[in-house]
């Protein structure tokens, strides 16, 4: 097919949009792929439709690849679906709500389970029926707090979801096995550089989750990556074993007058010691209960992870309102030894180790306070922040931090919705076997943009083939010679099964056009200019900048062999 810029409807922009921080969202909108309808809403003009249609069709065809069969959930359900799963309470202010003519209730789907599991609970009656993986390519609605960054978050965006149901375990783990791979094989054939990260730590005792991740600077996600090993994991569910040596031989609790001295800098740099040898206490309310959470002085606490921890229990700072009333609460001064509350720590506040922490009175310290003999630790966590250069759990290497989009998630649900709907099918031995489910999602919209952040270059955006809008872009710059080569140029790819991007609009100088072939980066780009009346054409490759001048014909042999050599 070929697509004529004189027709098509685009209008690329000198200027990045004002309200735009990532890549992604400015030369997205610049090179006339999406436009903002309202906040984190978006219509996809022609050249990103074609983006987004070459994402799906390689999601589709690798989903088919593994059985999938596909469906159409509706996005509009009814609203007591999801008050039965517990979803509207979980996603509470992010789902969308909505109200008919006649009062009945609706949410505009973020996720389709319960609809799924409804769906597949009508059709299959027997194990026999089993194993089934069903999926879509579906418009999904989530309120988000912070829609930004263009299509990279948005609350109307495109996600492929499937869903896989057993009769055991052994069925789920085999669906997230293939899931796994089809998700390796898709993002792969998408051209994105992606890791595997552990989703959870497994504090909740939760089955298998794991995030494929798009290393780049504008995700929201971080992640820990080992340059020794393949280890990687999201931060909150990095698990860490480190140690502090046992005091040799401690002597007893000694109080220190330490004015002023409420955070570990101000007690570290007024007693000379590193913040290392400090035993930090973060005050938290576990559903509303006071609790202290230890720390050693140079850490922080992550509460992500102290709340996954502790989930379903809620876990809140506590406020100045908390300290009323309780004078054995000293703010600033809180210490573990002969406080009355529940001890929550880090592993490094392991027995036998000696600490420099709060007396519980204003201005004052304790040193050589030890675990074990002036105070306990009610649970170990491991809940501190990760940080650079921390030891990879597997090889001990140092681990460095990242940045990166979350483009896709694999899940084993186990029977959350299978129990809600009660969906059973009749079990081998004859009697009702309840159905075990895996939940499986990749951020089709999302991709587009992920792949924008990982392969723009400063002069614009540049495709890998596999999903670039058109193979090749050819441009007519010049007068009636280069207008008729480019037209034949054109002709010739097409017939020879290229997509192809032909820039024959009249009025533009060469300059504009070679600036929006940059910006719009398709691979290739094909120029008939100075020396069109003697049939040669200039190939010019978008990533490198590598120019060639040469006849037609041999630009036509190196595209179409470069077509051959396509994944
Ligand atoms: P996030 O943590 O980024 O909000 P999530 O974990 O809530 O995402 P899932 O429920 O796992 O998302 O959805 C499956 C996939 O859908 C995600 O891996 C992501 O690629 C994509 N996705 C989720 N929310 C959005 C959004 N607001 N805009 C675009 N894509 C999204
Ligand atoms: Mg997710």
């Amino acid at each position: 097919m070929i697509v004529r810029m004189s027709k098509l409807l685009l209008k690329t922009l000198r200027d990045d949009p004002a309200d735009a921080a990532t890549t992604s969202h400015k030369l997205l909108v610049r090179a006339g792929y999406v436009r903002r309808t309202s906040a984190g809403v978006w219509s996809w003009l022609p050249l990103g439709k074609r983006v987004l249609d070459n994402v799906t069709r390689v999601v589709r065809e690798e989903m088919d690849a593994i059985g999938g069969q596909e469906v159409l959930l509706p996005a509009l359900q009814p609203r007591e679906t999801y008050e039965a799963s517990g979803r509207a309470a979980e996603y509470g202010d992010l789902l969308f709500r909505l109200t008919d003519r006649r009062g009945g209730e609706h949410v505009l789907g973020p996720t389709h389970e319960e609809a799924v599991t409804q769906l597949v609970k009508d059709q299959v009656s027997s194990y026999r029926d089993l194993p089934v993986i069903v999926y879509q390519v579906q418009t999904k609605y989530r309120d988000e707090a912070r829609p930004r960054s263009g299509v990279l978050r948005g609350r109307e965006f495109q996600m492929k979801d499937s869903y896989s149901f057993d009769t055991g375990p052994d069925g789920l783990a085999e669906a997230y096995r293939l899931h796994r791979e089809a998700y390796i094989r898709i993002f792969r054939r998408l051209g994105l550089d992606f890791r595997i990260v552990s989703a959870v730590s497994g504090a909740m005792g939760g089955s298998a989750s794991e995030e494929f991740l798009a290393p780049a600077e504008a995700g929201e996600d971080t992640f820990v990556d080992c340059p020794a090993c393949d280890y990687a994991a999201n931060t909150e569910a990095v698990t860490f074993t480190a140690t502090v040596p046992a005091a040799a031989d401690p002597g007893p609790v000694e109080e220190l007058d330490t004015p002023g001295t409420p955070t570990i800098e101000t007690l570290a740099a007024h007693l000379g010691v590193p913040a290392s040898a400090t035993l930090k206490n973060l005050l938290v309310k576990v559903d509303g209960e006071i609790t202290a959470v230890g720390v050693p002085g140079d850490r922080e606490v992550d509460l992500g992870k102290l709340a996954e921890h502790l989930a379903p229990a809620t876990v809140e700072l506590v406020t100045a309102e908390d300290f009323a009333g309780r004078p054995d609460l000293v703010r600033g001064y809180v210490g573990p030894q002969g406080l009355d509350i529940p001890y929550l720590a880090d592993p490094r506040i392991a027995p036998g180790t000696s600490w420099i922490t709060g007396a519980n009175k204003p201005g004052r310290h304790a040193a050589d306070v030890v675990c074990g003999r002036d105070f306990t630790v009610d649970r170990h966590l491991d809940v501190v922040v990760v940080e650079p250069g921390d030891p990879c759990p597997r090889c001990g290497t140092g681990l460095t931090l990242g940045r990166a989009i979350e483009i896709g998630h694999i899940f084993q649900l186990g029977r959350k919705y299978a129990d809600v709907f009660q969906l059973d099918v009749l079990g081998q031995d004859g009697r009702p076997a309840r159905v075990t489910m895996g939940c499986y999602g990749v951020g089709i919209s999302r991709a587009v943009a992920a792949l924008a952040e990982q392969t723009a270059d400063d002069r614009g955006l540049c495709w890998p083939a596999a999903i670039a809008p058109a193979d090749v872009h050819v441009v007519a710059a010049g007068k009636a010679a280069a207008a008729e080569l480019a037209e034949r140029a054109a002709t010739a790819l097409h017939t020879r099964g290229l997509r192809v991007l032909l820039d024959d609009r009249a009025s533009l100088s060469p300059g504009v056009k070679f600036t929006d072939a940059e910006l719009i980066g398709v691979p290739h780009v094909l120029i008939a200019g100075r020396r069109a009346a003697d049939g040669v054409v200039e190939l010019r490759d978008r990533r490198t900048g590598r120019t060639a001048e040469l006849p037609l014909e041999d630009a036509l042999a190196d595209l179409t062999a470069d077509r051959d050599d396509r994944p």
